[in-house]
């Protein structure tokens, strides 16, 4: 057989010509949202290809970063970098400054392209940032905080006006690095995970499989999911292999906007962490609004609670639940039930699980002792993964070593994922817990995530995080963590009552320590932060009660 290389770029040209009718839908928060066509979208590719080779100098692997919300211009970038040879860097907006800063020194970027809107966030760091040559603006916003930086300022829109209309891409090998972003970096430095132009291909093929994500062009996808999240979870890429059409929120991600866009947009499929989910259905059931586009909706990034799943089978829209970090593309598994659970009583219970894994990632489960553990759905253990689109190591900068620390990686290579859970006979992976947050009492462990799910399905309460806290008696016992909805009149004993009986909890599980906040923290990426609940209850800073 041939030996064609699977390249980005080949996604951008076949993008471009077959799936030239496309489209990308830009939110503006004005009357008409920005609607581009994938034609549109891989000319102005080629254009802002020659701007940064002809006009900025972007050589070889120089890294082009990203500060941007979802919309057309961050789906150009997505491919006229890497198709140049370069490595698109998507920053993650939300993280603190001097996380930035350090992400972005140690990826050495050259070039940062920012959406306006986001100038206040990144003209402080400029002083900081060592390597960074060139600031291309995108969209509107308040320029004058750039007067005076050192870097060279551009206008996206000028900057890419009267460029050639064509590019002569290069035959790039498709090891080579196309795209990176980091792990939120939730312990120590951030990582930074560099996909292959042929890692990101063949999770492109995977995401439109039937068993994954399935969409083709007569789909339209909402893509929350933010573009410096793991590629919005391989989304633009796989549109372009397929034609799927892509509904772009921009900073518009408050639970009124993303249902106004669903309304008067009405995509087929939309993609999110479960928190912008818990925001939307709270605004649907408020003021409800025609959501009957959506038949499937894509929820990873944290566990799905069995009861939002419920919510919107109410509604019509079908949940799929999907399990994936940014070390895996982040595609590793998909829920989609097998032909002989559809319509038995069996089926809510395999979609509730994390899903099966696909060809492309093998899986095992690790013991507390290093050992095997079998595909039984009982023995847990820690997910260990390896395949194509699996990193292999840390990006450690050009002229240092990869890292592969061994609590990532194991002698052989394989991934550590930190996610425990089990395996069932027939590869439905199902997953108790972070590693780092199961909680250890009396030499059992408690799920944290059994018991938030348990929490979760009571009427009374919007979002429970369940946290390890230290126990004299016990080594660690459960605190739980409660958002009430308003006007709730649930107390903690009915809740603790509604944990064994309507549950399922075992009574040596029931947390006894309760307490309300107004919010659960979060991360750069949505996900409860732990940690920082954990702070707070040493600090003494959670108003406990014990039961
Ligand atoms: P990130 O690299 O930020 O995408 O985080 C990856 C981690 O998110 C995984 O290792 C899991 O702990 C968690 N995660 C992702 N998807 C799920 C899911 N469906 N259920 C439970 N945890 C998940």
């Amino acid at each position: 057989m041939q030996d064609v290389p699977l390249t980005v770029t080949r996604l951008l040209v076949h993008g471009t010509l077959v799936h030239g009718r496309s489209r990308i839908t830009t939110w503006t928060g004005e009357d008409e949202p920005q609607v581009r066509t994938f034609a549109e979208t891989g000319a102005r590719a080629v254009r802002l290809a020659n701007a940064l080779r002809d006009e900025l100098g972007v050589r070889d692997d120089d890294r082009v970063a990203t500060l941007m919300w979802n919309n057309a211009e961050h789906v150009e970038a997505y491919f006229a970098i890497p198709s140049m040879g370069a490595v698109l860097h998507t920053l993650n907006l939300r993280l603190p400054a001097a996380q930035l800063t350090w992400i972005v020194n140690h990826a050495a970027d050259r070039v940062i392209i920012v959406n306006g809107s986001l100038l206040p966030l990144l003209a402080p760091l400029l002083p900081d940032l060592t390597t960074v040559e060139h600031v291309v603006v995108s969209g509107p916003g308040d320029r004058s905080a750039l007067d005076g930086s050192a870097v060279r300022v551009h206008d996206y829109e000028e900057l890419i006006a009267d460029r050639p209309t064509t590019y002569d891409w290069p035959e790039l090998d498709e090891r080579r690095a196309a795209a990176m972003c980091y792990t939120s970096g939730t312990t120590g430095d951030p990582k930074g995970v560099v996909f292959s132009h042929r890692s990101i291909y063949l999770h492109s093929l995977q995401a439109n499989a039937t068993e994954s994500m399935g969409l083709t062009d007569r789909d339209t996808s909402l893509v929350v999911v933010p573009q410096f999240h793991v590629n919005a979870w391989g989304l633009p890429h796989a549109s372009f292999m397929t034609g799927i059409n892509l509904l772009m929120p921009d900073r518009f991600l408050q639970p009124v906007p993303l249902a106004e866009m669903i309304e008067r947009v009405r995509p087929t499929h939309a993609a999110a962490v479960p928190t912008i989910w818990q925001g939307l259905l709270a605004e649907l059931t408020a003021r409800p609004r025609d959501i009957s586009s959506l038949a499937q909706v894509t929820i990873g990034g944290s566990a799905c609670p069995p009861s939002m799943m419920e919510d919107f089978d109410k509604l019509g829209v079908r949940v799929c639940h999907a399990w994936g970090m940014t070390e895996t593309s982040p595609l590793g598994t998909v829920a989609r039930p097998p032909a002989h659970a559809i319509g038995t009583d069996e089926e809510f219970a395999y979609r509730i699980t994390q899903g099966r894994f696909p060809a492309g990632v093998e899986a095992r489960l690790t013991g507390p002792g290093g050992e095997r553990l079998p595909w039984d759905g009982e023995s847990a253990g820690e997910l260990e993964v390896r395949g194509p689109w699996i990193a292999g190591a840390y990006y450690n900068g050009p002229d240092a070593e990869p890292l592969r620390p061994a609590d990532k990686f194991s002698e052989d290579g394989w991934l550590k994922t930190g996610d425990v859970g089990t395996i069932s006979a027939d590869g439905y992976l199902t997953l108790t817990d972070r590693a780092k947050d199961v909680i250890k009492s009396g030499g059992e462990w408690i799920s944290s995530v059994d018991l938030e799910n348990a929490l979760m399905a009571h009427p009374d309460v919007a979002e429970a995080a369940v946290v390890a806290v230290p126990d004299e008696k016990w080594g660690e016992r459960p605190l739980a963590t409660v958002v009430l909805r308003e006007g709730a009149t649930a107390d903690f004993a009915s809740l603790r009552a509604f944990l064994a009986d309507e549950g399922g909890v075992a009574k040596w599980q029931l947390p006894e320590r309760w307490t309300i906040v107004t919010a659960v923290p979060k991360t750069s990426v949505g996900k409860f932060d732990k940690k920082v609940l954990r702070r707070q209850y040493a600090a003494g800073d959670l108003d406990v009660t014990r039961l």
